[in-house]
Parts: C-alpha cells; sequence; structure tokens
C-alpha cells in the first residue's frame, strides 16, 4: 500500500454497463472491503437502444438513473458523469483533459479501464476511452507541465500506481468474486434498459462465465484483468 493511504479505485467506462459487466464482482468486493471507488462514465449513453421510438435524451437520463442505483448496490465512494457523446468519443485533448482532472481529484492509487487493444471488431468508444485513460495516468497526470490551469485550480499532479483492464486480451491477474455474485448481478441488473431485469436464466449464464473463467485461476468465481505496475 502506499501514501494514498486507504486504497482508491478510479473505474473509467466508455459506457454505463461495460464495468459491471466486466468487472462488477471485483468492483463489489473492493467496495466490500472498504476500498474507496469511484466510477467515471464517459459517454451519455444516448445511443444505446435498439428501440426507435426512445428519445436519446430521455435514454441518457434513464441510463444516469440507472448508473446511481448500480453505484448504490456496490456502495461507490461517487459516480462522475462526462457526458461526452455516445459513439462520438475522440482521442483528443479534450476528453484527456476531463480523465486527467479525475486522476487529480480523486487521487486512485488504481485506475480499471478497458482494454483499448482489442483486435479489428472493436466498439470505437471502448479502444478511445482505453487508450485516453492510459495516456491520461501516464505521462499526462503525472506531469505538471500538463494541463496548467489544474494547478491554478489547486489540482496538483498525481502518480497512478497500477492500470488494471477488463476485458483484456492478455489477461494476468485474477480477482476471486465468489462471494459478491449477488451484488454483482445487482448492479448488473440496474441497467435495466441495456440488459434486462434480473431473473434466474440469466444468473445463470453470468454464473457459468464467471466459472469458466474460476476454472482457469481454481477458485468457483472469477474475473480476469491485465495489470500493469507503473514504475516510480
Ligand atoms: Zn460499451
Amino acid at each position: 500500500m502506499s501514501e494514498n493511504e486507504a486504497d482508491s479505485i478510479l473505474v473509467v467506462t466508455p459506457h454505463s454497463d461495460d464495468s459491471e459487466s466486466a468487472a462488477g464482482g471485483t468492483i463489489a468486493r473492493w467496495c466490500a472491503e472498504g476500498k474507496k471507488v469511484v466510477l467515471v462514465v464517459c459517454t451519455n449513453g444516448d445511443r444505446g437502444t435498439s428501440n426507435r421510438s426512445v428519445k436519446p435524451e430521455d435514454l441518457a437520463k434513464t441510463r444516469e438513473i440507472e448508473t446511481i442505483n448500480a453505484g448504490k448496490a456496490y456502495g461507490l465512494a461517487d459516480v462522475v458523469f462526462l457526458k461526452l457523446p455516445d459513439q462520438g468519443l475522440e482521442d483528443n485533448d479534450e476528453f484527456r483533459e476531463k480523465i486527467v482532472r479525475q486522476i487529480r481529484v480523486h487521487k486512485p492509487r488504481v485506475l480499471l479501464t478497458i482494454d483499448p487493444n482489442r483486435p479489428y471488431i472493436r466498439h470505437r468508444d471502448h479502444s478511445i476511452t482505453g487508450r485516453v485513460a492510459l495516456d491520461a495516468v501516464f505521462p499526462y497526470a503525472r506531469d505538471h507541465v500538463a494541463y496548467p490551469e489544474h494547478l491554478v485550480e489547486g489540482l496538483e499532479p498525481h502518480k497512478v500506481e497500477e492500470v488494471w483492464l477488463f476485458r483484456a486480451e492478455t489477461p494476468d491477474e485474477f480477482v476471486d468474486v465468489t462471494d459478491y455474485f449477488e451484488t454483482r448481478q445487482n448492479a448488473l441488473h440496474s441497467h435495466l434498459s441495456q440488459v434486462g431485469p434480473r431473473n434466474d436464466e440469466r444468473d445463470e449464464r453470468s454464473r457459468k462465465r464467471l466459472a469458466e473463467t474460476g476454472k482457469k485461476y481454481g477458485v468457483p468465481l472469477a474475473e480476469h484483468f491485465m495489470r500493469i505496475k507503473l514504475n516510480r
């Protein structure tokens, strides 16, 4: 553990339900262990439907409420909505500054985000979120010369110690989430507009998937990640 005493984690997710489906058990476990977990949702999610009668602005509002409910299910310390356009993220200064700001505000020891390196078929928002979050960690959040306007606001540079990537192409770390399945499912199904209501069949599917991962690591249920330790 570090100078950031209580372990703290910043979760940077492109869309509000991505972190739940890929890392919900881990987030639930970290919250239950008393770690400070803050969720940053990058897009407003207003394109996340195949229903043509749903207005984008209504969907964005619904998804915010669903995310807040997921946050309550976990016991998150905070949820931050960047409200950038869904299917419209860009690897640019505007997005990077917003992530750097969240790192400097919350000073996490660990940043959890999505692996940007999935080949070929991938959601553009996913690869851009992962890439921008990694760039924000190093070197931007660390260096005082990056976004010097933050200094004026009292936001100091911050060194993140570890990055964990979910939906990783080459996972090398697992978390035993056996005791956190209930919380994971409750958080995941808070996103009613995306995954529908919780029921036995959905629970079974989720359990099966986590058990497949667990088998690789010798535990009943697991989620896995790529863990990157940054040199200090
Ligand atoms: Zn997504």
